[in-house]
């Protein structure tokens, strides 16, 4: 059943490429062996966790970075309209042990191209599922990357030189799971989601984390704006079942200070209230309609 429904998954690809929603593919031979040996780990871990609902396939992504520890660090544009200024732009898999946030990822992909092209039709989406992917393969999945940095401490905010490394020395007694790197950006990891913000210019920022259990927001710019900002993080959980709504606190080198209230690009945050690979489905069914809102306003 499952070897039938990862057949009828491929095709898919193939059939759907005539609609409108068409990631561009790449050409090139060892990009595409790079992908293809990428994919079929993933997919080992994939199966491993059971999630056979959802595939990497190398045809959909593309890089152009790599991780610490030689991973391509992948994304793929779903640009409905390419002359429309409007994109978000949703990242997953920024901490490598939260790992539902990965298949939601995923699922969307699989949502978009295959399940339900039709609500996409005017939205341009940028996606990166897996921001992480060395910490994601470890055998025991870690917050961390491959040089023991907290990614999301690492975001290059304007207070980082000030505050970052002495709040982690004086405030949370040097925890190693908070380290937010030696300097501002320095991770390759960190470097690259920046480079995407700075690329795509996106209207909306959504990252997926767990397993705290709220939708947060994060907007420093006019007061109008952020009632709207608000509002929406108030419509997003009341479609997700009634999930709580937090206005979080930002932190030097967090993506909330970086692109929320530096760059005073709305930023949504969605805490999943569980990191356990055997609950990404529930939560899959729990969030979409949440997420289609949000990637189709
Ligand atoms: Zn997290």
């Amino acid at each position: 059943m499952i070897y039938l429904f990862n057949i009828l998954f491929y095709l898919s690809f193939s059939i759907v490429a005539q609609g409108q929603v068409l990631p561009s593919v790449t050409t090139d031979n060892a990009e595409y062996d790079k992908l293809d040996e990428f994919c079929t780990r993933v997919n080992g871990s994939f199966k491993k966790y059971r999630w056979n609902k959802i595939i990497c396939n190398p045809k959909r992504w593309k890089y152009e970075k790599i991780s610490t520890q030689g991973d391509p660090l992948i994304y793929q544009t779903f640009f409905a309209n390419p002359n429309s200024k409007k994109n978000t732009f949703i990242f997953c898999g920024i901490h490598g042990d939260e790992l539902p946030s990965t298949y939601l990822c995923i699922h969307l992909v699989r949502d978009i191209i295959f399940d339900n092209p039709e609500l996409y039709k005017n939205s341009n989406i940028i996606i990166a599922p897996l921001v992480n992917p060395d910490s994601f393969f470890f055998k025991k999945p870690s917050r961390l990357n491959a040089n023991g940095v907290d990614l999301n401490r690492n975001f290059p905010t304007k207070d980082w030189d000030r505050l970052a490394l002495h709040l982690w020395k004086n405030h949370y007694s040097s925890a190693k799971r908070r380290y937010p790197g030696p300097e501002a950006a320095s991770e390759v990891e960190t470097q690259f989601v920046v480079d995407i913000i700075k690329r795509f210019n996106p209207e909306r920022i959504i990252s997926v984390h767990g397993p705290y259990g709220f939708w947060d927001y994060d907007y420093l710019g006019s007061k109008t704006e952020w009632k709207k900002v608000k509002r929406t993080a108030r419509k997003l959980g009341k479609m997700s079942r009634n999930f709580p709504v937090k206005d979080f606190r930002v932190f030097p080198g967090s993506l909330g200070n970086y692109a929320g209230s530096d760059l005073q690009i709305p930023t949504y945050t969605l805490e999943l209230n569980s990191v356990r690979s055997q609950d990404s489905h529930y939560l899959w069914m729990r969030f979409r309609n949440s997420l289609r809102y949000i990637l189709t306003k």
